[in-house]
């Protein structure tokens, strides 16, 4: 059995990332159940942060350490908000609000122009001071829409339109988005490097 420490204290994420790994004999454990401080987020792009935050996890722990960290890129932006998704309208912004800064952004902007895609990124490293993280990515694409549709998901979920599904991401169920997000891409791209491991 391998113990590793996740850094995040999203109840979702653990479950999703326990379901996978636990087949491959892996016990995750949170961030948390180690009293880890959270650590700001500095990194300009997804796969810096990432780092950042599985090498706190390992630091504090002595575990090896996974960490992920996602954002919506929107092509009519510029690639924003990227790694300030979370934060785009303010440091302790809500869904809502982030959602209504980038409704109100694109109002002007015409269907085909709002081409957007979720990006994630996934980052295992083995000690602290791992010069050889192993870095996955996923990245799912999309389209913002102005009227949310779905109760499902969460953040952008309800905007995000997908052209091959007919419905935003907030109306699929919870198994056929992580079967397709780029939050699950990344992890199946993850599974396989864990399993060369062994
Ligand atoms: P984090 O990687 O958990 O820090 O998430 C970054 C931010 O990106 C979230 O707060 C959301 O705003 C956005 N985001 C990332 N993945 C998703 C997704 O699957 N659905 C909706 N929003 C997402």
């Amino acid at each position: 059995m391998h113990k590793l420490v996740l850094a995040t204290g999203n109840q979702g994420k653990l479950r999703e990332i326990k379901a996978l790994l636990e087949p491959l004999d892996y016990e995750v454990h949170t961030q948390a159940e180690f009293n880890v401080p959270d650590v700001a987020e500095t990194g300009t792009t997804f796969v810096e942060n990432a780092i950042i935050k599985a090498r706190n996890a390992a630091a504090h722990t002595g575990l090896p350490a996974l960490a992920d960290d996602s954002g919506i890129e929107v092509d009519a932006l510029d690639g924003a908000p990227g790694v300030y998704s979370a934060r785009f309208s303010g440091p302790d912004a809500s869904d809502a609000q982030n959602n209504a800064l980038l409704v109100e952004k694109l109002a002007a902007v015409a269907e085909a122009e709002r081409g957007a895609r979720y990006r994630a990124v996934i980052v295992y490293l083995a000690h602290a001071a791992d010069p050889s993280p192993i870095i996955c990515e996923g990245s799912w694409e999309g389209r913002i829409v102005l009227e949310p549709r779905g109760e499902g998901g969460f953040g952008y979920d309800p905007y995000f339109y997908l052209p091959d599904h007919g419905c935003t991401s907030a109306e699929l169920s919870a198994e056929q988005k992580n079967a397709i997000s780029h939050r699950g891409q990344a992890l199946q791209l993850l599974v396989a490097k864990l399993r060369q491991l062994d």
